[in-house]
This record gives structure tokens, C-alpha cells and sequence, in this order.
């Protein structure tokens, strides 16, 4: 029987819920402890599929197709293992569920109820994780205490609390413990409200996380523990991090929250290793060189949006023992002022995934830009995309190439829907989506960076490369160097005669890890290094 550790947050959102739970994931990991990280979203949508960049930050995709929250993500490059379609539930989904089988007749006539069904649903869907491969659920709340939408979720955990007893069980509540800088004073009543609001539903946290700008005094900590009745030495600081957010594991190792879970837990895990975490935590902070490259996108002012493609950069940097200065590129602001003045200086350009028509253009031109340069260019999914229509307009003679996302009666559609995906009307969970094997041909580079030619990778979309100009671009250089293996389906492209340009129709960026970048995203880097300045 696995152990469940339920971790909530108080007075604001965007505390880092989902880094935090993942650092206590990676924690008890590093001590031989195995763990399933879970994150319950409060709101109606049934996925996040359908929610755009704005609203939502990045869709991650998990190995078996599901389009999740972007803390699955944290949840995988922290513990390093797969998460999957039971890691992520909405109440949408939840709900759903419970309607459906309502609809059934599955209740037998029964009045259908918050409590017991929608309790009952929760509680089964974090069950569902708890296998006899898993020594610990790790299981975090979504939005914050006192929110409407939340407290059904908090009310089902409360029930596991009494269910499972109380060494079995451990809550974390993650707060803000403001500087207040008119008064000079840290401010420690938000936490007492917002433990308090928690204890009226019945939940007495175990473990308070505290995240401040400013060190926490031994007198802070103090008072907080009195006034929210929670043992002083389990008041844990999570104070701003300097260089990466890989450093949090090592904030808690500090503090030994990892042996406090495991004493409160009854955990019996090894001595802690943290040594891969160590050097990427070292070359971060330490690094000598910086290589700058471009990430050219339509939401480049939102942090959240291309999560996972910034993160694997910076994996990438650290296989190459050095840091990545990112520069977020807005595609409009190129087709503005144009690519040699926007990307002047950058030694290596990415262009990540995307739908709809806007900024498509600014990355055709970003993309023009390093195919005649020679700047080391990544390009993914809808990045491919452009890639392949750049090529068919400027290299093959077919200035009115196109994907049918943008123009469906474009004279040469190189990127198109398969049959299949015509007849498709619904857009939630309709796209190809998750992992697929990918057979990748002799002497290219991609070979040379898997290094093996059967792989897998996940996919996130509805276009692909059109058959009918494989011989045509094909005759103009452009190489298909990983393909679907029946060979019907183009997953990379390459030009052979640059120094690096490669991109892929899935997305690699997924199943990137600090301690392990992945291939691709190292060798981009590399051969942005090895770039020489014009
Ligand atoms: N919009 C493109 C498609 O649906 C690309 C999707 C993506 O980049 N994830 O095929």
C-alpha cells in the first residue's frame, strides 16, 4: 500500500505548487523511494487540449496521449520518470464521469450528490495511482484554499486523511510569507488565515512550505508555528531561488524535509544522492560561456507558453557544459522589422509548435534567415511545418506552398490532413496525439544524435507533410531522416548540406531532462557553439 502526500497552496496562485511537488518528488527519488506525482485541476475544461496559451501556459503531453497540465512536466524533468492520462484530472473530467454514469443508470436511482459521488470519483481517481510498484502518491491541489472550485478536491483528501490514517498521510500546504517593505516586516498572518480556512475543512496540515523572498528568523518560524499548530522544525523556508529552479531540491535537502516526510511516513528509503543534481545546478550557476539563441514564437511574452522548449534548452546547455541565453522572439516583430535585425547576433534559431495563422509569416522569415545564414536551426511541429514551406517556396520554385491550416485551397497544400482527420469535427483530444515510433534513416543527423534508429517520441497535431512533393524536395536536398515505420509518414527533415538544421513533427522537448537533455536539443546547442561569429 502506498503512502499519499497531499500538497495544497494558501493565500496566492503562482506560488509553484507544481515545482514544489515535483522537488519533493525528485527528493524522496534520490533516496530510492518511489513515487507517482499527481495534479488535480479545479476547473470545468475536461483537458487543458482545448485552452490557449493565455489562459492555460503550455499543454503537456504525456506517453499515452493525454494533453495535461504543464506540472506534469515539472512532475517528469524532476523524478525523471512518465507520467500518464491518471497524473492529471480536472473537475471538468470528474464530473463528467459522474454524469456519464449517472446518464447509464449506473446509480440504481440514487440522488446523485457532491458528497458522497464527486468525493467518491476523486478519491478513486488517486487510488488509481496507487500500485505496488509506488511507495508514495504525491498529489497536488490546483488552486487556492478558499476558492469554490477547489474545495470538493480538498474535502476528498481530507476523507483519505481519516480513510488511510494518519501515518499514512501527510499534508503540505504551500503559503507566501510577504516582505512587507513600507513596515520592514515579514508578514506571517496570511498563513495563519490561510491555515485556518484549511482547518475548517477539516484538514490540519502536517507541513508548511513557505515561500518568502527573505531568509525566515528563528522568531518567524516560531510564530508561525504557534499560531498555525504546526511542529517549528516543519515550517520549511522555499526562499527565491538565484540561477534555476533546480536548485529547490537542494532548499529542502537543507532543511531535511525529505526525513521528516520519511519519519512522519514510516518511510524506510537509502541515503540521499543528489550528484547528477548537483552538476546541472553547477553548470548553471557556474558556466563560463553563454550561446544565444532565438526561440521564435507567437506567445514569446509568456513565460509559460513554450515551457517545456525552454527548459530543454537549457538542458541542452548543460550536456554542453555551458549556459543558453534565450531570447524570446515575437515571429510578428520579424516580420516588422525583419530577420537580420531581430536576429543579429543569435547563434542558433528554434521555432517551437503553434496553430492558426497569426505570426506564421515571421517565421517563415526567421527560418529563411538561418537556411541561407547558416545558423543552426530547430524546428518542431508546426516549426517543421514552416520549415517544409520555406523550402517549397524558395528552393523548389513554389512560391503559393502552403499548410491547409492556413490557406485550405492553396495550390500546393505540402502540409495537409491525412484522410482520417477530415471527417473530424470535435476538437478536444482529436489531433495525433502522444507517442509514436519513429525509424530514422543512415548518415544523418539525426541518427548521429539518437545514436539508435528505432525511437519513440510524442506528437501534438492534425497536419502532416504531404507525399505528393517527397521527390520534388527530396531532388532540391532536403532529406527525410525520420520517418513512420511503414515510411508513410514524414517525422524529420533535414537540409544535409548546413551545419545543423534539422526539425521534427513531433516534440522532443517533452522527454528532455535536466540530468539527460535530450539528443536533439544537445546537439542543436552544440552546433550553436560551435557557430563562428560573422
Ligand atoms: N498546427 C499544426 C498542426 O495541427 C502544428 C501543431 C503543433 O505545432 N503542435 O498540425
Amino acid at each position: 500500500m502506498a503512502k499519499f502526500i497531499f500538497v495544497t497552496g494558501g493565500v496566492v496562485s503562482s506560488l509553484g505548487k507544481g515545482i514544489t511537488s515535483a522537488s519533493i518528488g525528485a527528493l524522496l527519488k534520490s533516496r530510492g523511494i518511489r513515487v507517482k506525482l499527481q495534479k488535480f485541476d479545479p476547473y470545468l475544461n475536461v483537458d487543458p487540449g482545448t485552452m490557449n496559451p493565455y489562459q492555460h501556459g503550455e499543454v503537456y503531453v504525456t506517453e499515452d496521449g493525454a494533453e495535461t497540465d504543464l506540472d506534469l512536466g515539472h512532475y517528469e524533468r524532476f523524478t525523471g520518470d512518465y507520467t500518464s492520462r491518471a497524473s492529471n484530472a480536472t473537475a471538468g473530467s470528474v464530473y463528467y464521469e459522474v454524469l456519464m454514469k449517472e446518464r447509464r443508470g449506473d446509480y440504481l436511482g440514487k440522488t446523485i450528490q457532491m458528497v458522497p459521488h464527486i468525493t467518491d470519483e476523486i478519491k478513486r481517481r488517486v487510488r488509481k495511482l496507487d500500485t505496488p510498484e509506488v511507495d508514495v502518491v504525491i498529489c497536488e491541489v490546483g488552486g487556492t484554499v478558499g476558492d469554490i472550485e477547489s474545495l470538493i478536491f480538498l474535502e476528498a483528501i481530507r476523507q483519505i486523511g481519516q480513510e488511510e490514517g494518519r501515518n499514512n498521510v501527510l499534508y503540505i500546504h504551500l503559503t507566501l510569507v510577504p516582505y512587507i517593505r513600507a513596515a520592514g516586516e515579514i508578514k506571517t498572518k496570511p498563513t495563519q488565515h490561510s491555515v485556518g480556512k484549511l482547518r475548517e475543512i477539516g484538514i490540519i496540515p502536517d507541513v508548511l512550505i513557505c515561500r518568502s523572498e527573505l531568509p525566515l528568523s528563528k522568531e518567524i518560524r516560531d510564530k508561525i508555528s504557534l499560531f498555525c499548530n504546526v511542529q517549528a522544525h516543519a515550517v520549511i523556508e522555499e526562499i527565491d531561488v538565484k540561477h534555476t529552479i533546480y536548485e529547490v531540491p537542494f532548499v529542502f535537502a537543507e532543511q531535511g524535509l525529505d526525513t521528516l516526510i520519511c519519519n512522519q511516513l514510516g518511510l524506510r528509503g537509502a541515503g540521499r544522492d543528489l550528484t547528477k543534481w548537483r552538476k546541472v545546478v553547477s553548470v548553471l550557476t557556474r558556466a563560463e560561456t553563454t550561446v544565444p539563441i532565438a526561440v521564435v514564437g507567437k506567445y514569446s511574452e509568456l513565460q509559460d507558453a513554450y515551457k517545456s522548449i525552454y527548459e530543454a534548452i537549457m538542458h541542452g546547455g548543460v550536456a554542453n557544459e555551458c549556459k543558453v541565453d534565450i531570447r524570446k522572439v515575437l515571429s510578428e516583430d520579424i516580420e516588422e522589422k525583419g530577420a537580420a535585425t531581430v536576429l543579429a547576433g543569435v547563434k542558433g534559431i528554434l521555432v517551437p509548435g503553434g496553430f492558426g495563422t497569426r505570426g506564421v509569416q515571421g517565421k517563415i522569415l526567421a527560418i529563411q534567415y538561418a537556411r541561407e545564414k547558416g545558423v543552426p536551426f530547430f524546428g518542431i511541429c508546426l516549426g517543421l511545418q514552416c520549415a517544409v514551406i520555406e523550402f517549397a517556396r524558395n528552393a523548389c520554385g513554389l512560391p503559393k506552398a502552403n499548410t491547409t491550416e492556413i490557406d485550405p485551397d492553396t495550390s500546393d497544400p505540402v502540409i495537409c490532413l491525412l484522410e482520417e482527420q477530415k471527417v473530424v469535427v470535435d476538437k478536444g483530444a482529436t489531433m495525433r496525439l502522444g507517442a509514436y515510433p519513429c525509424h530514422l534513416q543512415p548518415n544523418t543527423k539525426a541518427l548521429d544524435a539518437y545514436g539508435e534508429a528505432e525511437i519513440s517520441e510524442r506528437h501534438r497535431h492534425r497536419y502532416e507533410f504531404n507525399n505528393k512533393y517527397r521527390e520534388a524536395m527530396s531532388a532540391k536536398g532536403m532529406v527525410f531522416s525520420g520517418l513512420s515505420p511503414d515510411g508513410e509518414l514524414v517525422e524529420i527533415i533535414e537540409l544535409a548540406d548546413l551545419p545543423w538544421f534539422v526539425a521534427t513533427q513531433f516534440h522532443p522537448e517533452f522527454k528532455s531532462r535536466p540530468v539527460d537533455a535530450h539528443p536533439l536539443f544537445r546537439d542543436f546547442v552544440k552546433a550553436a557553439l560551435n557557430r563562428k561569429d560573422e
